[in-house]
């Protein structure tokens, strides 16, 4: 089997899915003998395979591994070491996950080539989407789509090779800005505004743009459901702003970026005083639910990440569409390797399964007894117990372990999956969970040890001052746009008998705040000082026994006594409904943490 029948070239992408997805074990296997004859060559793999390119060796010999076995590696590599030490290709980026290694953003090796196979990926979703949409809902292809994309700030390493995150490479890329133009990929927001470093200014000028064109968009979309979410509230503040241009014809002179300011001016090259009326007669109603319908007409759905931790953004999204605009999951993907597309786009949010897609990537999984017990970091994974990707079974749990063209070997990706059914012989998978992340709101990824280090540094401002954090747990709250952490807080007073103690005072607990999230990690600090797409984090502080109560009733329902441990998360139900009830104070972080590129 060749390059062509993998995908690559052929005319007709949904009949090459079909050869891909019926040959996926030939495939896997063409993908594996060429990354070994491509990368037998580089000091890891000789370490293990003395320069082999045998499949039974790389399976028998190459280690799973963690993010900190490779990260030395590429510590070298960005120090200006020959990418060969990794890779046999030249690796021209380092991608930078929102996955992190003691608070420090990972960092993924890219060839030029990835960008072919991103593209192939992307190049699979309009396809898919009128396979399906079109039996339903016509004329996909008459409109546009205002899909909310930004880029983020993007360093270089010693050696000189950039660092920027997986979408900034492909919204940079050749690929995306000289895709080839059809009915399916007309986006209201101009390149140069997508491109723009100031996301506020960009999000202005790609929101101005699609109120401009409302009634030719048919789709709405930001990659994650966090970012359109965030969009839609920051229209709530700004949208007089907006109107005002409109209205005049003249863009905001808060829009200092000059590149933006070119690419909107045929925008608003007259003054638009009716379309600015109907816009106002809509955004000043007392309620925004329905806002989307109201003010794109037209729209047919609404794409977006919706799955893991996104799925908390469903209620707000339902809210602001009335439930009335489909809510479509495309693609599942990481800065490791893009992974599979959604072949049923207009099933429910929760029904939503990713077909792997096997021309990615070398995939193989680690197989989760008694359903979905979590493997730990520091524990070894025997290579004879992973399954290869055609041999998973249906309802099983697995962790997903990837190897690329790029210098990943073996690598756990950190994603726990289920199979759900087959596409021909491709499997397709339920996203569960990340492995260990208790606190997401946007591409943060926050675990029980980051939360209970960063509260543990916060907590002896307390102690200073004679009083003791009993217990704690979290939440995210994203009522509030942007959502934001919320620690419960059970606080005692160590003062005995007649030394007074110092009153627990607002300005204590905001200092905590702050502590905390100045001790949380690299991209949760970005994502709240640089992206602005988490608010302040929050401490409530709970009454005297409500962490007691909290047990009686975890306990009630089913947790062993003896075995008994605060979650330190609770996600809702009655357990949050009862911290809630039991709060006495709220406090907020008085500042953004530091954060530096
Ligand atoms: P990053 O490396 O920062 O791009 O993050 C990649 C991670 O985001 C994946 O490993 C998943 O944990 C998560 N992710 C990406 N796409 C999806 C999706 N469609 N559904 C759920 N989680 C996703």
């Amino acid at each position: 089997m060749d390059e062509h029948k993998l995908g690559y070239k052929g005319n007709d992408v949904l009949q090459d899915l079909e050869i891909l997805t019926m040959n996926a074990k030939a495939a896997q296997e063409l993908i594996l003998r060429k990354i070994l004859e491509k990368n037998h060559g580089t000091e890891y793999l000789n370490k293990f395979m003395n320069g082999s390119t045998d499949i039974s060796a790389f399976k028998s010999q190459v280690p799973v591994v963690t993010y900190d076995v490779v990260q030395p590696y590429i510590a070298r590599i960005a120090a200006g070491e020959p990418s060969s030490i990794l890779c046999g290709e030249q690796i021209v980026e380092l991608l930078r996950s929102s996955g992190t290694s003691r608070g420090e953003p990972r960092l993924m090796p890219s060839i030029s080539e990835d960008l072919y196979r991103r593209t192939y990926l992307y190049s699979l979703i309009m396809p898919i989407m009128n396979n399906q949409i079109c039996r339903y809902i016509r004329g996909l292809g008459e409109g546009k789509a205002m899909y909310l994309l930004f880029v983020k700030a993007e360093t270089l390493t010693n050696a000189g090779i950039p660092v920027r995150s997986v979408l900034t490479s492909y919204y940079k890329s050749p690929h995306f800005l000289h895709r080839k133009h059809d009915l399916y990929n007309k986006y209201t927001g101009p390149d140069e505004v997508i491109l723009c470093p100031e996301s506020e200014q960009s999000m202005y000028c790609q929101l101005l743009c699609g109120l401009v064109e409302r009634q030719h968009v048919l789709r709405l979309g930001a990659v994650f459901a966090s970012a359109f979410l965030r969009s839609i509230s920051f229209l709530e503040q700004h949208w007089c702003d907006l109107v005002s241009d409109i209205r005049i014809g003249q863009l905001s002179s808060n829009i200092t970026n000059s590149t933006c300011r070119l690419a909107i001016q045929s925008f608003l090259a007259l003054p638009n005083p009716e379309l600015a009326d109907e816009i106002e007669a809509i955004c000043s109603s007392e309620s925004w639910k329905g806002i989307l319908g109201k003010l794109w007409p037209n729209v047919k759905y609404i794409e977006a990440v919706l799955t893991g931790t996104m799925a908390q953004y469903i209620p707000m999204l339902e809210f602001y569409s009335d439930g009335k605009i489909p809510l479509v999951c495309t693609m599942y993907a990481s800065s490791e390797s893009y992974f599979g597309v959604n072949l049923r786009p207009l099933c429910s949010p929760k029904d939503v399964s990713y077909t792997i897609l096997p021309n990615m990537a070398y995939f193989e999984f680690i197989p989760l007894e008694d359903g979905r017990k979590l493997i730990e970091d520091d524990e070894v994974v025997e290579n004879d117990t992973l399954v290869s990707l055609v041999d998973v079974k249906v309802g099983c749990y697995y962790e997903l372990v990837v190897t690329t063209f790029s210098g990943l070997y073996r690598y756990r990706v950190g994603d726990v999956l289920q199979v759900t059914g087959f596409y021909n012989r491709a499997p397709q998978f339920k996203f569960i969970c990340r492995r260990n992340v208790i606190l997401s709101v946007d591409s943060d990824k926050t675990n029980e040890e980051d939360l209970h280090n960063s509260v543990t540094r916060a907590k002896e401002i307390l102690e200073n001052r004679n009083y003791l954090l009993l217990e704690y747990t979290s939440c995210t709250d994203t009522s509030t746009v942007p959502g934001h952490y919320v620690l419960f807080w059970e606080i005692k007073s160590t003062c005995e008998g007649a030394t007074p103690c110092v009153p627990l005072d607002a300005q204590i607990l905001e200092s905590c705040c702050i502590a905390v999230e100045e001790a949380l990690d690299y991209v949760y600090r970005r994502c709240r000082a640089h992206d602005r797409s988490i608010g302040p984090l929050e401490i409530r502080l709970v009454e005297a026994g409500a962490f007691d109560d909290l047990m009686d009733l975890l306990v009630s329902q089913g947790s062993s006594i003896n075995q008994y441990k605060t979650p330190r998360c609770i996600e809702s139900g009655p357990a949050l409904k009862l911290l809630n009830s039991r709060v006495t104070g709220s406090f907020f972080s008085p500042r953004d943490p530091e954060w530096t590129v």
